[in-house]
């Protein structure tokens, strides 16, 4: 769809940090952490809400959210991986990978833009356990 940011990060028109992406889907991390290793990951065709989205293609979506959560907790070292889906500022279906050390710190209030070479270093060091 025109003029949405997600489907420009899935067509590569927009950069990322990727981490991960196969023919339907793209991983990459959130440039505004609420942790550091924050993932979303989305279908690279548009769709409003991931509950827009059809069972297999949804089903698949969740497979790559599961084999994602363990390179993002080795990589961090996060005691939880939380997932949370809002949508409320991008409406293109994505799940939010969250790594977590405590109760309570899955929330937005605490997100914060991240450093590029951050970014690129996170990236790097999840990449390097996929
Ligand atoms: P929400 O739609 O409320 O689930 O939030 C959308 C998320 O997308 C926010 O956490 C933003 O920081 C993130 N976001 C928006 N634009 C980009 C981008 N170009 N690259 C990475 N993350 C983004
Ligand atoms: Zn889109």
């Amino acid at each position: 769809m025109d003029n949405c940011i997600f489907c420009k990060i899935g067509n590569g028109a927009v950069p990322s940090e990727k981490l991960w992406e196969d023919d339907k889907f793209i991983a990459f991390l959130d440039i505004n952490p609420i942790n550091p290793g924050h993932t979303l990951i989305i279908p690279k065709g548009h769709v409003e809400n991931v509950f827009a989205m059809g069972e297999g293609d949804y089903a698949a979506m969740f497979a790559a959210v599961k084999k994602l959560s363990g390179p993002i907790q080795k990589a961090t070292g996060a005691r939880r991986i939380g997932l949370v889906i809002e949508g409320f500022l991008v409406p293109h279906a994505h799940v939010h990978i969250v790594p977590l050390n405590h109760g309570g710190e899955l929330s937005f209030s605490r997100a914060k833009k991240a450093e590029p070479g951050d970014l690129m270093e996170t990236g790097r060091r999840i990449r390097h356990h996929l």
